[in-house]
């Protein structure tokens, strides 16, 4: 079920979404070559709890960390480990923090030190396939819309269009209705209502899309080893757009 969100519930998504922001932004400095993805992961934990919120991936459905945490190959739903990053990794945190029952959940890329062009070529072209989606927002369009923008604009690209997952509704739960696929026909899916609130994923890859699950059921993996970008932002439809909640206030 599609729920539209009051004047109230909007508010509380929307300190919900700025935690998850200032949670990037707080951890950004940190991510440096000889941090362990593990001690990213407390850092975060500590911080959304700093700021009176919860971590809204821990628990859920048994994930037992509070961020996921994504490596080069890795698609999304890593678990932090004693893994140390190395200058030239791309590195995806995936944060979602929860206030008074509300969730905002963000996911970005970034770059370990310096890194080579096609890690450059997938962070660019990811993040900005998410806006091409975002773009396409507004009362009376449809979830088809979005996903054909994020489509056409990777196929332009020459990058993946990872099919196994996608954005949802967000709300008291962090994974709610409407499914928001990266891929799609214009025109069909669910009508956007003023007070829906969505999250937009684009998951691309450089080489195939084909993914695979770890042994332990969680992270998935691009199964030729080509690296991979994540860029997601919660957003609320308004009157006219959309307005960013996972940004600053
Ligand atoms: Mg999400
Ligand atoms: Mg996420």
């Amino acid at each position: 079920m599609i729920t539209i969100k009051s004047q109230r519930e909007i508010e509380l998504l929307r300190i919900a979404g700025n935690v998850v922001y200032k949670t990037h932004q707080y951890l950004k400095p940190f991510i440096k070559e000889g941090v362990t993805t593990e001690e990213l992961n407390r850092l975060g934990e500590e911080y959304i709890r700093s700021l009176g919120c919860t971590p809204s991936f821990k628990g859920y459905e048994g994930f037992p960390y509070a961020i996921c945490i994504s490596v080069n190959s890795e698609v999304v739903h890593g678990f932090p480990s004693k893994r140390k990053l190395k200058n030239g990794d791309i590195v995806t945190l995936d944060i979602g923090a929860c206030w008074k029952g509300y969730h905002g959940d963000s996911g970005w890329t970034y770059a370990v030190g310096e890194v080579d062009d096609d890690k450059k070529y997938i962070m660019e072209h990811t993040e900005k396939a998410l806006y091409k989606g975002l773009a396409e927002i507004k009362p009376g369009a449809r979830i088809g819309d979005i996903s054909h923008a994020i489509q056409v604009y990777a196929e332009q690209h020459n990058l993946g269009v990872v099919k196994e997952l996608c954005g949802h509704g967000v709300g008291t739960d962090v994974h709610e209705d409407p499914e928001v696929p990266n891929y799609g026909e214009p025109g069909t899916g669910p009508k956007l209502k003023e007070g829906m609130v969505i999250a937009v994923e684009p998951m691309l890859t450089l080489g195939s899309p084909k993914v695979y699950l770890y042994d332990n059921n969680w992270t998935v993996d691009t199964q030729d080893g080509s690296i991979s970008g994540h860029y997601e932002h919660t957003v609320v439809v308004t009157k006219d757009g959309y307005e960013i909640l996972t940004g600053e206030m």
